[in-house]
C-alpha cells in the first residue's frame, strides 16, 4: 500500500504540481510590465541574466532597484513584527529576532519616528448585529431636494485638516448644537471624518432629547463604508460604532453629503471643523491613533534609504556605479518597460557583464582583449561608449555626442539611449 502511494505521489502528483508552478511562472513572466515593480524586479533578477559573482549581483539590485535579500527580509519581518505586536499575539523580548524592530530602528535616521508607538490597528472584530441605517444618495437627488425630510433631526460632521493640524466640526441647528475640537496630534482625514461622526452621536446620546429619526450626515462616503462594514480593523471604527449603537433604539441614520454644494448644515459643520484646525480656543480631543500603515510605510522608507547608502558606499562595482550612481526608482521604471532580451542587453552593459573584450579574456574565451572595432585600444565598455574612434557615428546617432568625457556623462543621459547605443550589436548582444 505504502509503495501505492509513493508511486502516485512520484508519478502523478509531483508532476501536476511541478508542471502547476511552471504554468504560473510563465503566466506571472507574461505580466512582466503590468505587475508591480517588485514581483518584476524579483522575475528580473532570477530571468535576466546569468549572475556570476556579487558585485554582479549588487551592480543587478541597484538598477532593478532590489533590496539586496537580507535587507528585504529584515523590511518583511520588521513588518510582520508591528503587525504581531498590535495584535497582541506577541510581546518584543530582549533577544533573537524579536529584536527586529529595534535593528530597524539603528538603521533609521530620523529621531522622531518611534516604532514602538501603538496604531490604530485592531485585529479583525466582526459585527454580525450590523450597524446604523446607512444611506449614500445619489448627486440627482440632492440637486432634487429630495433628500432632507423635515420631520428628521439633522445633525451635520465634517473634518478639517490643514498644515497647522485637524479639527472636526458637529453642527446641528434642531439639537442648538455648534462644536469644534481640535485634534491633538492630527491624523487622516478619513479618521477625523469618522472621529466626528463618533462624537456627533455622543452629543446627541448627552443632550438627552427623547429622539425619533436622527439623521447624521458626513460628506466622507470612506468614512461612512468603513463604519457600515461588518469586519471592523481600526480602534476608531469600533469607538464610532459603540456610540451609535447607543443610539440605535432611538432610529438614527447616517447619510451622505456632498461636500462644498450649499446644503446649509455641510456648510456650518465644514466652519465649525476649519475653526477646529485653526486651534483658536477649540477644545482639544486626542486623536486617533495613526494608521498601521503608517509604520509599515515608515520601515519601507527606513529600508531603500539604508539601500541607497549601501548602494553609495560601495568601492567595487565601478561601471555599475558610474552608469547608475543612485538607487532611482523612475530610471528602473524606464529600463523595465523595454522587452525582456533588450533588458538583458542594458542590464549586461550597466553592470559591466557583457561579453567585451576584457571580460572575454578574463573568461577565458578569447587570448585578445583589443578592440575589435578599431584595434587601437583595450576592448571596455568605457572604450566602446566613450572614445573608440569607430563608433563616433553611432554614438552620435544614439546619445547625440561624438565622445563622452567618461561613464558619468552617459549615467546623465536617459536609460533609452543607452539602450539604443548598445542594442543590436554583438559584443553587448551576446550570450554567454
Ligand atoms: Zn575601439
Amino acid at each position: 500500500m505504502p509503495q501505492i502511494i509513493h508511486w502516485m505521489y512520484t508519478a502523478v502528483i509531483r508532476p501536476i504540481i511541478t508542471y502547476g508552478a511552471l504554468v504560473w511562472w510563465e503566466a506571472m513572466n507574461k505580466e512582466v510590465n503590468k505587475k508591480s515593480l517588485t514581483k518584476v524586479q524579483r522575475l528580473a533578477a532570477l530571468g535576466i541574466t546569468g549572475v556570476r559573482n556579487n558585485t554582479a549581483q549588487a551592480a543587478l539590485e541597484a538598477i532593478l532597484n532590489l533590496q539586496p535579500l537580507e535587507l528585504y527580509v529584515k523590511g518583511q519581518a520588521a513588518k510582520g513584527a508591528v503587525r504581531l505586536r498590535e495584535s497582541n499575539f506577541w510581546k518584543p523580548i530582549n533577544y533573537g529576532h524579536s529584536r527586529i524592530l529595534e535593528e530597524i530602528g539603528k538603521l533609521n535616521s530620523n529621531k522622531g519616528l518611534n516604532l514602538n508607538s501603538p496604531t490604530d490597528y485592531l485585529v479583525a472584530r466582526h459585527n454580525f448585529e450590523g450597524c446604523v441605517n446607512i444611506r449614500i444618495p445619489s448627486k440627482e437627488e440632492w440637486e432634487d431636494n429630495s433628500v432632507i425630510n423635515e420631520h428628521e433631526t439633522s445633525v451635520y460632521t465634517d473634518a478639517s485638516i490643514t498644515k497647522t493640524g485637524a479639527g472636526i466640526g458637529i453642527y446641528s441647528e434642531a439639537l442648538n448644537i455648534q462644536k469644534s475640537y481640535r485634534l491633538k496630534n492630527g491624523c487622516h482625514a478619513i479618521q477625523a471624518e469618522i472621529c466626528a461622526i463618533r462624537e456627533a452621536a455622543r452629543l446627541i446620546w448627552v443632550s438627552g432629547k427623547p429622539l425619533r429619526d436622527v439623521t447624521i450626515y458626513s460628506d466622507s462616503q470612506a468614512a461612512l463604508r468603513s463604519i457600515a462594514s461588518k469586519t471592523v480593523r481600526s480602534k476608531v471604527v469600533m469607538s464610532c460604532q459603540e456610540a451609535l449603537s447607543w443610539l440605535r433604539g432611538d432610529g438614527v441614520g447616517l447619510r451622505w453629503v456632498p461636500g462644498h454644494k450649499n446644503v446649509v448644515g455641510n456648510i456650518g459643520a465644514d466652519r465649525l471643523a476649519k475653526l477646529g484646525a485653526g486651534g483658536n480656543g477649540a477644545e482639544v480631543m486626542d486623536s486617533p491613533l495613526p494608521p498601521i500603515s503608517s509604520l509599515k510605510d515608515a520601515i519601507e522608507e527606513i529600508i531603500l534609504k539604508k539601500h541607497r547608502e549601501i548602494w553609495q558606499n560601495r568601492n567595487d562595482c565601478g561601471i555599475a556605479r558610474n552608469l547608475w550612481p543612485k538607487i532611482d526608482n523612475n530610471r528602473t521604471r524606464q529600463l523595465l518597460k523595454h522587452k525582456k532580451n533588450l533588458v538583458r542587453i542594458a542590464a549586461g552593459v550597466v553592470t559591466g557583464n557583457c561579453a567585451v573584450g576584457v571580460n572575454l579574456q578574463k573568461w577565458k574565451i578569447t587570448d585578445d582583449s583589443s578592440c575589435r572595432e578599431c584595434n587601437e585600444e583595450e576592448e571596455t565598455i568605457e572604450h566602446l561608449m566613450c572614445w573608440c574612434p569607430a563608433l563616433e557615428n553611432r554614438r552620435l546617432q544614439t546619445m547625440g555626442q561624438e565622445f563622452l568625457d567618461g561613464l558619468e556623462d552617459a549615467a546623465e543621459m536617459g536609460i533609452d539611449n543607452i539602450m539604443s547605443f548598445a542594442r543590436n550589436w554583438k559584443c553587448f548582444n551576446a550570450r554567454w
